[in-house]
């Protein structure tokens, strides 16, 4: 039997210390999302967070390492572990913001006399952009829902906009103009370009794409595919960026500084880092397809679901997942499986669509997950109908 992961941990009942205090774990079908724990680190990533743990660093020290390293693995000229990407966020927004004043710094009794603005697709408004808001950026949008003119975003640029915010999410492409427009015209009018790919991964290559491209600074979260710490997160981008970026960082006592990664996520990230690019990844990928074809064949088993194959993952990467449509259901039927199926044990979590369908992830499901997730359904739907 196949998951979506194949690594347990040694210890052979894991979620005992979940449910000493009472929290019963969750079978995650649902995908990477931070409030379920973001992802599972393979023991690769434990190990050496373990070892980090065992004696003091300068941290400076080893931010500048730990970034070297990251820049040559990832293939890019400078790299940074954060407290995550919507950290990274922030710290981004400060490294633009702070790019006219003396030192590089941020500070909040200079803020008024700097670029501020942050030109954004309205398609790329996310509820993280409130880190941009955190560090006194203001968001200007361009754009709608059925497409965006070259002009809007000549026009949104002028002497108070800071830095461009990208959100590179295949789904979104129809609202926004492509990357490589977005950067072209940045570069002309000397206004850096942000990419926020946190979940942006598979494919691995995304890791020195969107640089190669001409980003200036690109996100990634720690916690969603690459298996790292889900406090931790990567940021890759030119050197001048990356540095003042730095500057505004903990362990520095900065703006950046309650957002700070600790010497066992700068290990972690880069044990996960260079976990995910030694992954056979399309062997990765055929577990997937195997985990979404367990559910096809389970659709065909039932007369009242109705199991379709999505080529996109829920952030939009090229992840397959299964869609399970429930045939003529009652109102409220998809609500009521999805809610039995989260409360009672084992717990499955499963994001919902917005029709009477819901979709089932394969990357966030440990091996044979899948086969207890089809038992459950088959025990709510059998009742249902019973
Ligand atoms: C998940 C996500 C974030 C936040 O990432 P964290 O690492 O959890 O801080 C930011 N932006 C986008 C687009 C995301 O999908």
């Amino acid at each position: 039997m196949t998951g979506g992961r194949d690594f347990a941990g040694p210890n052979q009942a894991p979620g005992t210390i979940y449910r000493r205090l009472g929290v019963e774990p969750i079978v995650n079908g649902r995908s990477t999302f931070t409030i379920l724990g973001g992802s599972l680190m393979p023991p690769e990533v434990v190990e050496a967070m373990r070892q980090a743990s065992e004696c003091f660093v300068d941290l400076l020290e080893l931010q500048d390492a730990v970034g070297r390293r990251l820049a040559a693995v990832t293939r890019n000229e400078a790299a940074f572990v954060c407290g995550g990407a919507a950290a990274g966020l922030f710290l981004a927004a400060a490294a633009c913001m702070a790019s006219e004043t003396a030192d590089g710094v941020l500070r909040p009794e200079e803020m008024a006399g700097l670029r501020r603005e942050f030109v954004v697709h309205q398609a790329h408004r996310i509820p993280y952009d409130l880190s941009i808001e955190l560090a006194g950026g203001r968001l200007v949008e361009i754009g709608g829902p059925a497409g965006t003119d070259e002009s809007e975003l000549e026009a949104a640029l002028d002497s108070s906009t800071a830095a461009i915010l990208y959100v590179p999410k295949a789904h979104l492409a129809p609202a926004v103009l492509p990357l490589d427009t977005v950067i072209r015209i940045g570069r002309a009018r000397r206004v850096p370009v942000v990419v926020d790919a946190a979940a942006q991964l598979p494919p691995a290559e995304n890791l020195w794409r969107f640089t190669r491209a001409g980003a200036d600074l690109v996100l990634f979260s720690g916690g969603k595919a690459l298996c790292g710490p889900a406090s931790s997160g990567l940021i890759v981008g030119s050197s001048v960026y990356v540095e003042r970026l730095a500057r505004n960082a903990a362990p520095l006592q900065r703006l950046g500084r309650p957002m700070k990664a600790g010497k066992e996520d700068l290990i972690g990230l880069l044990a996960a880092v260079e976990w995910y690019l030694a992954q056979d990844h399309s062997a990765l990928a055929a577990r997937y397809d195997s985990v979404v074809d367990h559910f096809l064949a389970w659709g065909h088993t039932r007369v009242d679901v109705t199991v379709t194959r999505e080529e996109l993952g829920e952030a939009g990467q090229p992840t397959p997942r299964a869609r399970i449509q429930l045939r003529s259901p009652a109102r409220g039927a998809r609500d009521e499986v999805l809610v039995e199926l989260r409360s009672t044990p084992p717990r499955i979590d499963l994001l919902p669509d917005a029709a009477d369908a819901f979709y089932i992830a394969p990357e966030t499901l440990v091996a044979g997950q899948e086969a207890l997730v089809t038992g459950r359904l088959d025990e709510l739907l059998d009742r249902r109908a019973g």
